[in-house]
């Protein structure tokens, strides 16, 4: 992922695909209503954007599928757009076309927003593809390198701790935030009933949800995978770290003859994963296009403004934790310059900021913590798998401000001893939260409930989550690569400056041109 001969360097990439899909967003947002639709003869929106052609007449008097016969279980959830041939048979209903308007040129507007979608969904899966291989073999090949069963308890206990305590640092940078300026104080009741009213039935989706969380032993006990293939095909990652680090440590008590080739494949098998990693990176820039337009075009403005100042403390905070805070740790701990630190991470900074989740982000936060920061693999195959799963610091800080500004708009003063809880729940729920857009929504239902606020609440922020995923997802990648920086140069597995500039230049090779000329002359090679 490096600046190739000729062409822009990646991260230049990405933000003109960012730039691009915010423009076109907006505009398409204000722009592309639905009397642009029923311009172009679609009446009917949803049932088109699912491709329905026909839809069932219900009789006079009727006003759901359900309605037709509520103990008709096979009904349940139906619209008339979904009935079955058969249930509109039984049901003697007669059937209409659906949107017969609608030509070529809402054809053409429905297949470009479908085509976005499966840009951005594909770069995703391909993604998502190399996390689990990346940190089983890369963490194999670390965990076996290190040699040492004191040393790796020493990492994993200094990994553990920064990372708990950045978090804590986070929330209280929110709490203060929230409590100086206070979002949520004299917050417009009917702006409040409003916003409770028309997210309702997403809030009571993410009660339920939060109801099957399981407690604190049972997530305990899950570290350790019953059996592992499951956990490689569930991405249960932090079974797998589990797993590659046993593995990694059983490899160093055998024999050398006999843990010689099964390192020799992790290695092998590390260097092709990333090397997959290079090519789905060529997708990225068009793919965060991709995923941004579609974000920005479905944003509801006036849901933002009526948060405006809710969603301003929360980036507040997330901007003293990525300028402020990371900073001031690099310069104490590091010799790292912020500004190289920046440069090199901001692949990943992007990409978590486009996809709003740092599971799917993982194997480009690997690839820039090692490529172009030059921590060492054994350090970075660690630290970083673990980081995405349990260390979630802009989480944890919205976690934090939302629980506040909920309190307020409800008229409710938190006391000193109830803001402590919310520091403890706040962090074990971030520790909680899955590495998945709109995952912090979940979790903010339990720090709701240890403080005893409604979590009915949550139904007020739900409109603007999506676009504070994006920040917060940003801030928790750049807190992993910070602690992975900091690990690594208290190991001294850090790369200088200068090393780094002079692998990355040996290595240059990610241009499509490249790979394929790579690809000929290998061929010609094998002849
Ligand atoms: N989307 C976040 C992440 O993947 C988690 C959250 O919802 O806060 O880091």
């Amino acid at each position: 992922m490096t600046r190739t001969r000729g062409r822009l360097a990646v991260h230049w990439q990405i933000i003109i695909g960012l730039v691009a899909g915010i423009l076109v967003g907006a505009a398409t947002n204000l722009w592309w209503t639905d009397e642009t639709w029923a311009g172009i003869g679609v009446v009917e929106l949803g049932p088109y954007l699912d491709g329905q052609r026909r839809a069932a007449v219900l009789p006079e008097g009727v006003d759901s599928a359900q309605a037709l016969n509520p103990e008709d279980g096979s009904l349940q959830g139906k619209t008339v757009y979904t009935l079955t041939a058969e249930q509109i048979a039984r049901y003697g209903l007669v059937q209409r076309d659906v949107n017969p308007d609608a030509g070529l040129v809402a054809g053409t507007a429905r297949f470009v927003r479908s085509l976005t979608g499966f840009v951005g969904d594909l770069f995703l899966r391909g993604l998502r593809f190399i996390a689990v291989p990346i940190v089983l073999f890369s963490l194999v090949v670390g965990a076996s390198s290190l040699n040492d069963i004191a040393k790796l308890g020493r990492i994993g206990i200094k990994t553990i701790v920064i990372y708990l305590s950045t978090t804590a640092v986070a929330i209280t940078v929110g709490l203060l935030l929230a409590n100086t300026v206070g979002p949520g104080r004299g917050f417009s009741e009917s702006d409040r009933d409003t916003l409770l009213a028309s997210n309702q039935a997403a809030a009571a989706d993410q009660l339920q949800i939060a109801a099957g969380k399981p407690d604190f032993w049972t997530v305990l006990l899950d570290i350790v995978p019953s059996n592992p293939f499951n956990a490689l095909a569930e991405t249960e990652m932090l079974q797998v770290v589990f797993a590659a680090l046993l593995i990694g440590i059983a490899l160093t008590l055998v024999p050398r003859e006999k843990a010689r080739p099964v390192i020799a494949f992790c290695e092998g098998m590390t260097e092709v994963i990333i090397k997959i990693v290079h090519i789905v990176m060529l997708m990225a820039p068009y793919a965060v296009f991709a995923l941004i337009v579609t974000v920005v075009a479905d944003l509801g403005l006036d849901v933002l403004a009526s948060l405006a100042r809710y969603s301003l403390v929360v980036l507040a905070g997330l901007l003293i934790m990525i300028f402020g805070v990371y900073p001031t740790l690099l310069r104490l701990l590091t010799d790292v310059a912020y500004t190289r630190f920046f440069r090199a991470i901001s692949p990943a900074q992007l990409l978590a900021f486009s996809s709003s989740s740092s599971g799917a982000t993982l194997p480009v936060t690997m690839e820039c913590c090692v490529e172009r920061l030059g921590v060492k693999e054994e350090v970075s195959s660690f630290v970083l798998p673990l980081g995405a799963t349990i260390n979630m610091d802009g989480t944890a800080l919205y976690q934090g401000v939302a629980a506040v500004f909920i309190a307020q708009m409800y008229g409710i003063e938190l006391s000193v001893a109830q803001q402590l809880t919310i520091v403890l729940t706040a962090t074990l729920a971030s520790i909680g939260t899955a590495a998945v857009p709109s995952a912090g929504i979940v979790m903010i239902i339990i720090v709701l409930q240890s403080v005893g606020l409604p979590p009915e609440g949550i139904a007020v922020i739900l409109g603007v989550d999506r676009i504070l995923d994006m920040c917060r997802t940003t801030c928790n990648v750049t807190g992993d690569c910070m602690v992975a920086s900091v690990v690594a140069a208290g190991e001294n597995a850090l790369l200088g400056e200068e090393e780094v500039a002079r692998r990355l230049a040996a290595q240059e090779s990610i241009g499509l041109d490249e790979f394929t000329k790579e690809q000929e002359e290998l061929e010609q090679a094998r002849g």
